[in-house]
Protein backbone atom coordinates (compact mmCIF):
# COMPACT_ATOMS: atom_id res chain seq x y z
CA UNK A 1 0.00 0.00 0.00
CA UNK A 2 1.29 3.10 -0.60
CA UNK A 3 1.99 5.84 1.87
CA UNK A 4 -0.37 8.04 0.46
CA UNK A 5 -3.43 5.56 0.54
CA UNK A 6 -2.68 4.59 3.97
CA UNK A 7 -2.21 8.34 5.28
CA UNK A 8 -5.86 8.20 3.33
CA UNK A 9 -7.41 5.46 5.61
CA UNK A 10 -6.04 7.10 8.93
CA UNK A 11 -7.57 10.19 7.93
CA UNK A 12 -10.76 8.84 7.41
CA UNK A 13 -10.84 6.46 10.29
CA UNK A 14 -9.72 9.30 12.21
CA UNK A 15 -12.88 11.15 11.12
CA UNK A 16 -15.09 8.32 11.42
CA UNK A 17 -13.92 7.83 14.95
CA UNK A 18 -14.12 10.96 16.32
CA UNK A 19 -16.90 12.99 14.80
CA UNK A 20 -15.75 14.98 11.93
CA UNK A 21 -18.63 16.47 9.50
CA UNK A 22 -18.61 18.22 6.18
CA UNK A 23 -19.94 21.79 6.69
CA UNK A 24 -22.42 21.59 3.36
CA UNK A 25 -21.60 25.78 3.16
CA UNK A 26 -18.01 25.48 2.81
CA UNK A 27 -17.35 21.92 2.33
CA UNK A 28 -14.58 21.51 5.01
CA UNK A 29 -14.56 18.97 7.39
CA UNK A 30 -14.54 20.08 10.60
CA UNK A 31 -14.71 18.26 14.38
CA UNK A 32 -17.86 17.98 15.30
CA UNK A 33 -18.34 16.04 18.82
CA UNK A 34 -21.86 15.69 18.36
CA UNK A 35 -23.57 13.78 16.12
CA UNK A 36 -26.16 15.42 13.80
CA UNK A 37 -29.18 13.46 14.97
CA UNK A 38 -28.61 14.70 18.29
CA UNK A 39 -28.99 18.02 16.80
CA UNK A 40 -33.24 16.93 16.58
CA UNK A 41 -33.56 15.61 20.11
CA UNK A 42 -31.63 18.52 21.90
CA UNK A 43 -33.95 21.04 20.21
CA UNK A 44 -37.04 18.93 20.89
CA UNK A 45 -36.38 18.44 24.69
CA UNK A 46 -34.89 22.24 24.91
CA UNK A 47 -37.32 24.28 22.62
CA UNK A 48 -39.74 24.88 25.18
CA UNK A 49 -37.47 25.38 28.08
CA UNK A 50 -36.18 28.02 25.94
CA UNK A 51 -39.16 29.83 25.31
CA UNK A 52 -40.34 29.56 28.98
CA UNK A 53 -37.09 31.30 29.95
CA UNK A 54 -37.37 34.07 27.22
CA UNK A 55 -40.98 35.08 28.31
CA UNK A 56 -43.02 32.64 25.94
CA UNK A 57 -44.29 32.84 22.56
CA UNK A 58 -45.94 36.24 21.31
CA UNK A 59 -49.33 35.72 21.36
CA UNK A 60 -50.73 36.23 18.12
CA UNK A 61 -51.16 33.83 15.27
CA UNK A 62 -50.66 36.56 12.44
CA UNK A 63 -47.24 37.56 13.73
CA UNK A 64 -46.07 34.05 14.35
CA UNK A 65 -47.23 32.96 10.74
CA UNK A 66 -45.52 35.98 8.98
CA UNK A 67 -42.41 35.49 10.86
CA UNK A 68 -42.80 32.06 10.03
CA UNK A 69 -43.70 32.35 6.46
CA UNK A 70 -40.26 34.41 5.63
CA UNK A 71 -38.05 31.92 7.90
CA UNK A 72 -39.74 29.05 5.36
CA UNK A 73 -39.03 31.03 1.77
CA UNK A 74 -35.23 31.19 3.28
CA UNK A 75 -35.22 27.40 4.07
CA UNK A 76 -36.32 26.45 0.84
CA UNK A 77 -32.77 27.57 -0.75
CA UNK A 78 -30.75 26.69 2.35
CA UNK A 79 -28.70 23.68 1.71
CA UNK A 80 -30.08 22.05 4.25
CA UNK A 81 -34.25 22.32 2.88
CA UNK A 82 -35.83 19.09 3.96
CA UNK A 83 -35.01 19.55 7.67
CA UNK A 84 -38.13 20.71 9.71
CA UNK A 85 -37.59 24.16 11.02
CA UNK A 86 -39.61 26.45 13.81
CA UNK A 87 -39.38 29.83 13.53
CA UNK A 88 -40.75 31.47 17.07
CA UNK A 89 -41.36 35.22 18.07
CA UNK A 90 -40.79 35.61 21.70
CA UNK A 91 -42.16 38.08 24.27
CA UNK A 92 -38.75 39.21 25.51
CA UNK A 93 -37.22 42.81 25.39
CA UNK A 94 -33.62 41.99 24.95
CA UNK A 95 -32.83 42.74 21.00
CA UNK A 96 -31.84 38.92 19.45
CA UNK A 97 -32.13 36.44 17.27
CA UNK A 98 -30.88 32.52 18.25
CA UNK A 99 -31.13 29.56 17.58
CA UNK A 100 -31.14 25.51 19.16
CA UNK A 101 -29.79 22.86 17.47
CA UNK A 102 -32.46 21.21 14.71
CA UNK A 103 -33.74 23.69 13.44
CA UNK A 104 -35.33 26.00 16.16
CA UNK A 105 -34.72 29.82 15.33
CA UNK A 106 -36.07 32.16 17.89
CA UNK A 107 -36.60 36.00 17.44
CA UNK A 108 -37.04 38.83 20.31
CA UNK A 109 -40.33 41.34 20.51
CA UNK A 110 -37.24 43.73 21.19
CA UNK A 111 -35.76 42.63 17.96
CA UNK A 112 -38.80 42.81 15.79
CA UNK A 113 -39.37 46.46 17.19
CA UNK A 114 -36.39 47.93 15.67
CA UNK A 115 -36.83 46.36 12.64
CA UNK A 116 -38.40 48.08 9.59
CA UNK A 117 -39.02 45.90 6.76
CA UNK A 118 -39.27 42.27 5.84
CA UNK A 119 -36.03 42.06 3.86
CA UNK A 120 -34.52 43.32 7.45
CA UNK A 121 -36.27 41.00 8.80
CA UNK A 122 -35.13 37.98 6.81
CA UNK A 123 -31.53 38.80 6.55
CA UNK A 124 -31.45 38.44 10.70
CA UNK A 125 -33.18 34.76 9.86
CA UNK A 126 -31.10 33.95 6.96
CA UNK A 127 -28.08 34.65 8.96
CA UNK A 128 -29.44 32.33 12.24
CA UNK A 129 -30.78 29.81 9.36
CA UNK A 130 -26.83 29.62 8.14
CA UNK A 131 -25.85 28.83 12.15
CA UNK A 132 -28.54 26.01 12.02
CA UNK A 133 -27.17 24.58 8.87
CA UNK A 134 -23.51 24.61 9.47
CA UNK A 135 -24.45 23.62 12.91
CA UNK A 136 -22.31 26.37 14.33
CA UNK A 137 -23.53 25.56 17.95
CA UNK A 138 -21.80 21.85 17.72
CA UNK A 139 -18.59 23.61 16.83
CA UNK A 140 -19.31 26.39 19.98
CA UNK A 141 -20.57 23.82 22.36
CA UNK A 142 -17.44 21.78 21.80
CA UNK A 143 -14.89 24.29 21.97
CA UNK A 144 -16.81 26.24 25.06
CA UNK A 145 -18.55 23.49 27.40
CA UNK A 146 -16.10 21.09 27.50
CA UNK A 147 -17.11 17.71 30.03
CA UNK A 148 -20.00 19.78 31.03
CA UNK A 149 -23.53 21.12 30.31
CA UNK A 150 -24.53 20.31 26.67
CA UNK A 151 -21.57 17.95 25.96
CA UNK A 152 -23.05 16.27 28.93
CA UNK A 153 -26.24 15.65 27.63
CA UNK A 154 -25.09 15.21 24.27
CA UNK A 155 -23.39 11.84 25.50
CA UNK A 156 -26.48 11.06 27.23
CA UNK A 157 -28.74 10.99 24.58
CA UNK A 158 -26.11 9.29 22.63
CA UNK A 159 -26.97 6.49 25.13
CA UNK A 160 -23.53 6.91 27.59
CA UNK A 161 -24.79 6.83 31.48
CA UNK A 162 -23.55 10.10 32.32
CA UNK A 163 -24.94 12.33 35.25
CA UNK A 164 -26.43 15.06 34.63
CA UNK A 165 -25.11 16.62 37.83
CA UNK A 166 -26.85 19.65 39.41
CA UNK A 167 -27.26 21.40 35.94
CA UNK A 168 -31.50 21.99 35.41
CA UNK A 169 -33.32 22.14 32.69
CA UNK A 170 -33.54 25.60 32.56
CA UNK A 171 -29.64 25.83 33.28
CA UNK A 172 -29.11 24.12 30.23
CA UNK A 173 -31.54 26.17 28.19
CA UNK A 174 -29.48 29.23 29.28
CA UNK A 175 -25.93 27.54 28.46
CA UNK A 176 -27.41 26.86 25.19
CA UNK A 177 -28.45 30.22 24.38
CA UNK A 178 -25.69 31.65 25.53
CA UNK A 179 -22.80 29.66 23.18
CA UNK A 180 -20.72 31.99 21.45
CA UNK A 181 -19.84 31.32 17.99
CA UNK A 182 -16.41 32.28 16.87
CA UNK A 183 -15.71 35.25 14.44
CA UNK A 184 -14.91 32.94 11.97
CA UNK A 185 -18.60 31.74 11.90
CA UNK A 186 -20.34 34.89 12.06
CA UNK A 187 -18.32 35.93 9.06
CA UNK A 188 -19.57 32.78 7.13
CA UNK A 189 -23.76 32.99 8.40
CA UNK A 190 -23.17 36.60 6.98
CA UNK A 191 -22.40 35.70 3.55
CA UNK A 192 -24.03 32.56 3.09
CA UNK A 193 -27.29 34.49 4.87
CA UNK A 194 -26.74 37.41 2.07
CA UNK A 195 -26.59 34.50 -0.87
CA UNK A 196 -29.71 32.73 0.92
CA UNK A 197 -32.07 35.75 1.20
CA UNK A 198 -31.39 37.06 -2.32
CA UNK A 199 -31.69 33.58 -3.67
CA UNK A 200 -35.39 33.65 -1.97
CA UNK A 201 -35.75 36.64 -3.51
CA UNK A 202 -35.01 39.78 -0.91
CA UNK A 203 -33.24 42.95 -1.47
CA UNK A 204 -29.65 41.97 0.22
CA UNK A 205 -29.11 45.30 1.83
CA UNK A 206 -31.62 44.71 3.94
CA UNK A 207 -29.14 42.71 6.40
CA UNK A 208 -26.71 45.83 5.96
CA UNK A 209 -29.49 47.89 7.51
CA UNK A 210 -30.16 45.30 10.15
CA UNK A 211 -26.66 45.06 11.02
CA UNK A 212 -26.44 48.77 10.81
CA UNK A 213 -29.84 49.38 13.52
CA UNK A 214 -27.84 46.83 15.88
CA UNK A 215 -24.73 48.72 15.80
CA UNK A 216 -26.21 52.00 16.50
CA UNK A 217 -28.07 50.31 19.41
CA UNK A 218 -25.29 48.69 20.81
CA UNK A 219 -23.65 52.01 20.72
CA UNK A 220 -25.93 53.18 23.44
CA UNK A 221 -26.01 50.17 25.68
CA UNK A 222 -24.98 46.42 24.51
CA UNK A 223 -27.14 44.52 22.27
CA UNK A 224 -27.64 40.98 23.44
CA UNK A 225 -27.11 39.92 19.89
CA UNK A 226 -23.73 40.64 19.60
CA UNK A 227 -22.96 38.90 23.21
CA UNK A 228 -23.53 35.65 21.44
CA UNK A 229 -23.00 37.01 17.64
CA UNK A 230 -19.38 38.96 18.09
CA UNK A 231 -18.77 41.54 15.80
CA UNK A 232 -16.85 40.21 12.82
CA UNK A 233 -13.89 42.79 11.56
CA UNK A 234 -15.52 45.18 8.68
CA UNK A 235 -18.86 43.91 8.72
CA UNK A 236 -20.50 46.13 6.87
CA UNK A 237 -17.97 46.77 4.31
CA UNK A 238 -17.69 43.15 3.66
CA UNK A 239 -21.44 42.50 3.20
CA UNK A 240 -21.57 45.91 1.10
CA UNK A 241 -18.50 44.56 -1.02
CA UNK A 242 -19.87 40.82 -1.61
CA UNK A 243 -23.37 42.63 -2.74
CA UNK A 244 -21.83 44.45 -5.37
CA UNK A 245 -19.20 41.94 -6.42
CA UNK A 246 -21.79 39.04 -6.61
CA UNK A 247 -25.45 40.76 -7.35
CA UNK A 248 -25.81 42.82 -10.38
CA UNK A 249 -29.27 44.10 -10.33
CA UNK A 250 -31.95 44.44 -7.09
CA UNK A 251 -35.04 45.29 -9.79
CA UNK A 252 -37.93 43.23 -8.26
CA UNK A 253 -35.76 41.99 -4.77
CA UNK A 254 -38.46 42.33 -2.27
CA UNK A 255 -38.24 44.92 0.03
CA UNK A 256 -41.79 44.05 1.98
CA UNK A 257 -42.39 47.57 4.20
CA UNK A 258 -46.04 47.14 4.41
CA UNK A 259 -46.29 44.07 4.87
CA UNK A 260 -43.87 44.32 7.92
CA UNK A 261 -46.08 47.23 9.60
CA UNK A 262 -49.27 45.32 9.15
CA UNK A 263 -48.46 42.19 10.56
CA UNK A 264 -45.13 43.31 13.01
CA UNK A 265 -45.11 46.41 14.41
CA UNK A 266 -48.86 46.98 14.03
CA UNK A 267 -50.07 44.43 16.54
CA UNK A 268 -46.90 45.03 18.57
CA UNK A 269 -48.13 48.45 19.01
CA UNK A 270 -51.20 47.47 19.86
CA UNK A 271 -50.87 45.04 22.31
CA UNK A 272 -50.16 42.33 20.18
CA UNK A 273 -53.34 40.04 20.83
CA UNK A 274 -54.52 38.54 17.30
ZN1 LIG B 1 -24.39 34.92 14.13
Amino acid sequence: MSKKSLLLILAVSFCFCTGCAVNPITGEKRLMLIPEQQDFEIGRQYAPEVEKEMGGRIANKGLQNYIDSVGQRIVRVSHKPYWEYHFVALNHKSINAFTLPGGYVFITEGMLKKLTTEAQLAGILAHEIVHVVARHYAAAASRESGETGIMVLAARLGGAKVPAGALTAAGLARQIIGLRYSRKDEREADLAGLDYMVAAGYNPYGVIESMQMLEREDAVRPVEFFSTHPDPQNRSAYLKGRIQTRYGTFDGLRIGKEDYHRFVLDPLANNKAD
